[in-house]
């Protein structure tokens, strides 16, 4: 059976990561390295936290079904990297049905046949795109962008471009204002269009 190592559930959150309610679900585990990790707690070993299945998640959750239909929310995954646990996303699916919205906040650095049963069980992806330039992202992220771009590329052609927001945070002291604008202008040439500018405000680690 499916399961997976999670270090948060957070509920009653308000169009911070998602149409309407959501609860957010953080799952350990993430290929890259950022210099400033917004949740470092995803490196640390799966058995410090719970492990759940997918029914003892959705039985958790399932409390603010009424809050779900009723705005129009549903389940943010996050982590850590959701876009490795597409067996566990796939249950959940199974289990919640479809009236839930299901997002998802990724990097999208994964194998591309990871995506394309995401692709079908999630209703709206946030990526992170930290920078589009292959050299600023190996320099802060530790990580080859290749994957990224792929899987980019995958999303546009199922035609779900319309279901993602990039983020494209301006990273001290790794890129710049013009650099984003240059991340931008390549994911509008891929399709994409809706996008959230933003800096990084966090320590090095
Ligand atoms: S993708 Fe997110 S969780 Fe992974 S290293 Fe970067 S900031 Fe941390």
């Amino acid at each position: 059976m499916e399961t997976a190592s999670i270090f948060g559930i957070s509920r009653h959150r308000m169009r911070t990561d998602g149409d309407g309610v959501t609860t957010l679900v953080t799952f350990t585990g993430c290929p890259l390295r950022c210099k400033y990790c917004l949740n470092p707690q995803c490196f640390k070993p799966e058995d410090s936290f719970p492990c759940y299945t997918p029914s003892e998640l959705y039985d958790i959750v399932k409390k603010d079904n009424l809050y779900f239909l009723a705005t129009g929310g549903g389940i943010t995954f996050g982590g850590g990297e959701p876009a490795l646990r597409g067996a566990f996303i796939r249950e959940f699916r199974q289990l919640c049905g479809r009236e839930w919205h299901l997002c998802m906040e990724t990097s999208l650095n994964v194998p591309g046949d990871f995506l394309p049963p995401l692709v079908k069980d999630l209703d709206f992806f946030i990526v992170d795109i930290k920078d589009m330039d292959p050299e600023i992202y190996r320099a802060y992220t530790g990580k080859d962008n290749a994957k990224v771009l792929e899987n980019l590329r995958m999303i546009a052609t199922a035609g779900r471009a319309d279901d993602c927001t990039i983020r494209i945070p301006l990273i001290p002291g790794y890129n710049t204002d013009e650099d984003r604008d240059r991340s931008i202008a390549a994911l509008k040439e891929l399709g994409f269009s809706k996008f959230d500018k933003f800096t990084y405000r966090y320590g090095k680690r």
